[in-house]
């Protein structure tokens, strides 16, 4: 049995940025995952996410984004590692009405963004954009919006630098352990797992991604859950796509659903080499994180390229080096969940991905820490679960 102030169950984005920061608040908070963090089974893996600070999913998201960066910058400084990679962000807006991250007009909202909250940003005409980026080949009307402090961050080592932050401040992780059941306790919240331990706590935060459906039920049953896939093409000039000639990027083109893709510059010296791609797709859900299937097929990275790749970014060899499935959480409006449980008030409810969700959880894990002790009362109402958008019938 283990008693703690605070336990968190899942301990990937979220998770991870929320034991580090209860353990920076001098919390005795304990830490429980399913697998062994970083892992490739959630929604946090494939090496980089993109990042940038005038987010137009929502002005609500800002101040995580831009306080993610600051956290970021200061756990570099103590490891030693590199987690952020300023390299630049292009959004290349072809079509208002395509749907990215479950919005419209990211393009238009970006910039809206960017000048509410004083992000250093420009607004580029499309021959502007090319004799900055030649390795992109834009059709003349679309809105181009860059913000050099975007680009990305490898979720991987931000989720280990924060555990082993979080350890060093003495929080306690307990890994390969799956939490089976989460009920209100005598002095707070009981916590039991799979293989029988037993965690009180005072309170309780539940971050478990895909699986928060699942563990959590009623509360976060409009969440769906979708597989995407993530394809590295080899360049053939690899100094085209290096990171300082190559910006992370985002790119709708066409009014049909799912007519946007986003990619990576290659960065050297990762185990997958190459210039990471992906697309969104909003219609095959899945039941289960489990019913994920993890092979992808090359018939995939075909159709990816046929429809996203070709006469848009040159010199880009068609068969991807690499590939990998990962898996969405996504909300009916795309937008976040972060609130307490409605019936059981200790437990604070984490549903933060719908795309986009790494870029904040270093700030929103400071957030949801306050939040858990009670130093914050009032969830940000953009993520509350009593929005119309989450009242299912
Ligand atoms: C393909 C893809 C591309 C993306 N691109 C971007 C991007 O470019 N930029 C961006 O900002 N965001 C992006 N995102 C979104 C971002 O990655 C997610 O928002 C974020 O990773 C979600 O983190 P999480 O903590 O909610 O989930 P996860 O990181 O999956 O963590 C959930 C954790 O809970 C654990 N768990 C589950 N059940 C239990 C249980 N019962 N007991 C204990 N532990 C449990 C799991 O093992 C897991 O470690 C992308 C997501 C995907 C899938």
């Amino acid at each position: 049995m283990i008693k703690a102030d605070v336990a968190v169950v899942g301990l990937g984005a979220f998770g991870a940025a929320t034991l580090y920061q209860l353990a920076r608040a001098g919390v005795k908070a304990v830490g429980i995952d399913r697998f062994a963090p970083p892992h490739d089974q959630g929604s946090s893996h494939g090496d980089t996410r993109i990042t940038r600070a005038g987010v137009g999913e929502g002005e609500a998201y800002v101040p995580f984004a831009l306080r993610s960066h600051q956290i970021w910058r200061e756990l570099e400084a103590e490891s030693g590692e590199q987690l952020y990679l300023d390299c630049g962000l292009l959004i290349v807006d072809g079509a208002e009405e395509a749907e990215f991250h479950g919005k419209s007009g990211i393009g238009k909202c970006s910039v809206l963004a960017a000048r509410n909250a004083g992000v250093e940003h420009s607004v580029l005409t499309p021959a502007e954009a090319m004799r900055a980026f030649s390795q992109f080949r834009l059709q003349g009307h679309e809105l181009v919006y860059f913000e050099p402090g975007g680009g990305l961050v490898f979720p991987e080592r931000c989720i280990a630098a924060q555990l082993k932050a979080a350890q060093r401040l003495g929080a306690q992780i307990v890994t390969d352990d799956a939490v089976a059941r989460i009920e209100p306790g005598r002095h707070g919240v009981k916590v039991q797992t799979s293989s029988g331990l037993e965690v009180n706590a005072e309170s309780a935060v539940i971050c478990a991604g895909a699986w928060n459906p699942g563990l959590v039920g009623a509360p976060l049953a409009p969440m769906r859950l979708l597989r995407q896939t993530l394809h590295w093409f080899e360049p053939e000039d690899w100094s085209l796509y290096a990171p300082g000639r190559c910006p992370s990027f985002i790119w709708t083109h066409g009014a049909e659903p799912e007519a946007s893709f986003y990619g990576f510059p290659a960065i050297a010296g990762m185990e997958r080499r190459g210039v990471k791609i992906a697309t969104e797709q909003y219609t095959a859900a899945i039941d289960s994180p489990e019913a994920i299937e993890r092979h992808v097929d090359p018939s995939e990275t075909a159709a990816l390229f046929a429809a996203h790749v070709a006469g848009r970014m040159m010199g880009l060899k068609p068969g991807a080096l690499h590939a990998a499935a990962c898996v969405y959480t996504m909300a009916p409006d795309g937008d976040f969940v972060i609130d307490r449980h409605p019936q059981i008030e200790r437990i604070t409810l984490v549903s933060a991905c719908s795309g986009h969700g790494f870029k904040h959880s270093a700030g929103a894990g400071e957030f949801i820490a306050r939040l858990t002790l009670g130093e914050i009362v009032e969830p940000v109402a953009e993520f509350r679960l009593a929005r119309p958008a989450l009242q299912s019938g």
